[in-house]
């Protein structure tokens, strides 16, 4: 059977999920193709804990898609430490904030933008893997699932993931650096109250996160060559809980473990197109970035609200004109976050002493500038 929408959205993760909540009360029909739709919350926590920029959180509150069933901790002031005495602090008092970002696991998210957009009388969710796409040059192009049926869209979204199995049968190339890091992520109790306080070490050994959970709960993400991640994911709950305590200086005392350390290798891509006719690539189908800023997924909405407004208007949403639109729209904000998060890499991997000295009295300097500690805040909560 042959099933015709304007839109077909590939991938129900954070980021096609997201898009089809904006889509949600347009003037398209949407389906969303997904194999494995969430799963019902448990009160246990997921591994997959993301920052969320304020500027997202209220884009997916206003659409209905972040309700109160997602435990979200606000984050009110950033601490960060160079690997010889360098410091740079954000605080959202100071640049007259609410809060600098929000934390909170993705499942929940997930399941909360499924909610939202189930809702709709627009939106058809398709439990099923996507096997091959008939491409037609005139953009409806057809999309053939496991089980026989097929779909046929005006505009098909490649949504499914950083591995895109859609931007592959495309024949789209991709462009991609291995950072040589492994990102662990585990999540644990603390003694002492976090305040709301996420913590950033950039070490000789990595980039090491804390970000606070509800409660007296953090989620650690530490971004490492992959031999050193191998050990720390060898390692059993206490002994890593001692190690990453001691990491970060026994700020928040003895920590305990909570769920079971998960590693992430951790690669810069992006593909040389990101639309076509009938064809638009988007969050880690389009570009991933390392997770130290905290920006993957905030890309990725991003992507779909400029997607959402310029398809607002109605008409052919696949026609080129508009998509090339959009992508040369995007181009800048991936790019810049795609350098910006590299260069802090690749400088803080550097062992050379003036490299440290420089890069601490750096951030030093930068973190005691008004101006520029503000600029820095500004740019992270859009
Ligand atoms: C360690 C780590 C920490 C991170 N921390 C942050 C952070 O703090 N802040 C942040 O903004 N980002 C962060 N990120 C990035 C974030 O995880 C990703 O950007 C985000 O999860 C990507 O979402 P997505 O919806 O594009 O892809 P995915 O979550 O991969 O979803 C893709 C979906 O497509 C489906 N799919 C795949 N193939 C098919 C097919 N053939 N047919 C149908 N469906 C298919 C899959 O089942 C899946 O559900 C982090 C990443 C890592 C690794």
């Amino acid at each position: 059977m042959v099933t015709d929408f304007d839109i077909v959205i590939l991938g129900g993760g954070l980021n096609g999920a997201a898009l089809a909540c904006a889509l949600a009360n347009g003037p398209h029909a949407v389906a969303v193709v997904e194999p494995h739709p969430p799963a019902a919350p448990t009160e246990a926590w997921d591994s997959r804990i993301y920052a969320y920029s304020p500027g997202n959180v209220g884009w997916m509150k206003a659409l209905g898609g972040w309700d109160e069933s997602v435990r979200a901790q606000a984050v009110f002031q950033m601490r960060i430490h160079g690997d010889a005495g360098g410091r740079l602090s954000f605080d959202a008092l100071d640049a007259g904030l609410p809060e600098l970002a929000w934390i909170a696991e993705n499942g929940r998210l997930q399941a909360s933008l499924w909610r939202a957009f189930q809702a709709s009388v627009n939106v058809t969710t398709i439990a099923a893997r996507a096997e091959a796409v008939t491409w037609n040059p005139d953009g409806h192009h057809r999309l053939h699932l496991a089980g026989g049926d097929s779909l046929r869209a005006r505009l098909l979204v490649a949504a499914d993931g950083a591995q895109s199995w859609l931007r592959g049968q495309a024949g789209i190339g991709i462009r991609s650096e291995d950072y040589r890091h492994v990102g662990v992520v585990a999540n644990f109790e603390t003694e002492k109250p976090h305040r709301g306080t996420a913590f950033q070490w950039f070490r000789p050994d990595g980039v090491l996160a804390w970000l606070p959970l509800p409660g007296k709960h953090i989620s650690m993400v530490w971004s490492t060559p992959p031999e050193h991640a191998a050990e720390l994911q060898a390692l059993d709950g206490d002994q890593l809980a001692r190690k990453v305590a001691a990491a970060g200086g026994h700020g928040l005392g003895p920590l305990r473990r909570i769920t079971p350390a998960a590693g992430f290798p951790l690669v810069r891509r992006r593909a040389d197109e990101w639309v076509r006719p009938g064809l638009v690539l988007l969050g880690d189908a389009a570009h991933t970035v390392h997770p130290l800023a905290g920006q993957g997924v905030n890309l990725g909405f991003r992507d779909s609200r400029l997607l959402a407004e310029m398809l607002a208007s109605g008409g052919d949403p696949g026609e080129i004109g508009r998509l090339a639109g959009y992508a040369a729209r995007r181009m800048e904000d991936v790019a810049s976050m795609q350098f910006t998060t590299g260069g802090l890499k690749k400088l803080f991997a550097r062992r050379d002493g003036l490299t440290q000295f420089m890069r601490n009295a750096g951030m030093s300097l930068a973190g005691g500038f008004d101006p520029i500690n503000q600029a820095l805040t500004r740019h992270a909560v859009l």
